[in-house]
């Protein structure tokens, strides 16, 4: 008898055990990508491909979202775009091109973009604390392939960021930052078809051109990704 109580009493507090465990297990399970958010890509730096709506206030309303999930135990990463001066979408590149121009370039569609974001230089640095991040995963070094997704470039070469989640376990995942329509999308998409659970949040992004956004936007809904206005609570 007094061995089946105790058994009652291990089983009761190791039921108290899980329950208390679990919240905190499921929230390390999510993690936060923070897009791109350097200073090419804001008039906070005045970026050569500066968007708008990125001044100092979004850097800070970006930094401050990310430091709250931190701070809830979310495992934060960021993508920098780190190209070689060399770069295919740069329109320097292509003799007779202007910035924005789109070009086919084997089968593929380029938009060809004024430099940005070379390697080593100022305007190529992640403008939130780095404190905050688990890691950092740079793309689009490959001369030949642009990469706005931050898993793999247009070449299909994956960056370390799928491996990274997993490291971490990490099953869902939040994704704000630069640009909604290119470089946010590609990456939310990328993620959603490696089988994550994706919540992008509309209010920490900005785009490079409204109606582009736009159909971003309905195109990453349509894939199953959610999409909140802001970050909750
Ligand atoms: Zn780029």
């Amino acid at each position: 008898m007094g061995e089946v109580i105790l058994l009652v009493a291990l089983l009761v507090c190791a039921a108290h055990v899980l329950t208390f465990a679990a919240p905190r297990e499921t929230k390390r399970r999510i993690g936060v990508i923070v897009v791109d958010i350097q200073g090419d890509f804001t008039t906070a730096k005045a970026g050569s491909l500066a968007v708008e709506g990125t001044d100092q206030s979004f850097i800070d309303k970006a930094e401050k979202a990310a430091s709250s999930l931190m701070r809830k135990g979310y495992v934060i990463f960021a993508t920098q775009d780190w190209h070689p001066s060399d770069h295919i979408s740069f329109y320097t590149n292509h003799s007779g091109k202007n910035a924005f121009d789109v070009i086919r370039i084997n089968g593929r569609t380029q938009v060809l973009w004024p430099p940005h974001c070379v390697q080593n230089t100022e305007n190529a640095n992640v403008l939130l604390d780095r404190e905050l991040f688990q890691a950092i995963v740079k793309k689009g070094k490959d001369k030949r392939f642009d990469s706005y997704s931050g898993f793999k470039d247009d070449g299909g070469a994956t960056t370390e960021m799928d491996a990274l989640l997993k490291r971490h376990g990490i099953r869902e995942l939040i994704i704000y930052g630069i640009a909604t329509d290119y470089c946010v999308k590609a990456t939310a998409i990328d993620a959603a078809d490696a089988g994550y659970k994706v919540t992008v949040i509309e209010g920490l992004c900005r785009g490079v051109d409204p109606q582009t956004t736009a159909v971003a936007l309905q195109e990453m809904k349509e894939r199953g990704i959610n999409l909140e206005k802001e970050l909750r609570g």
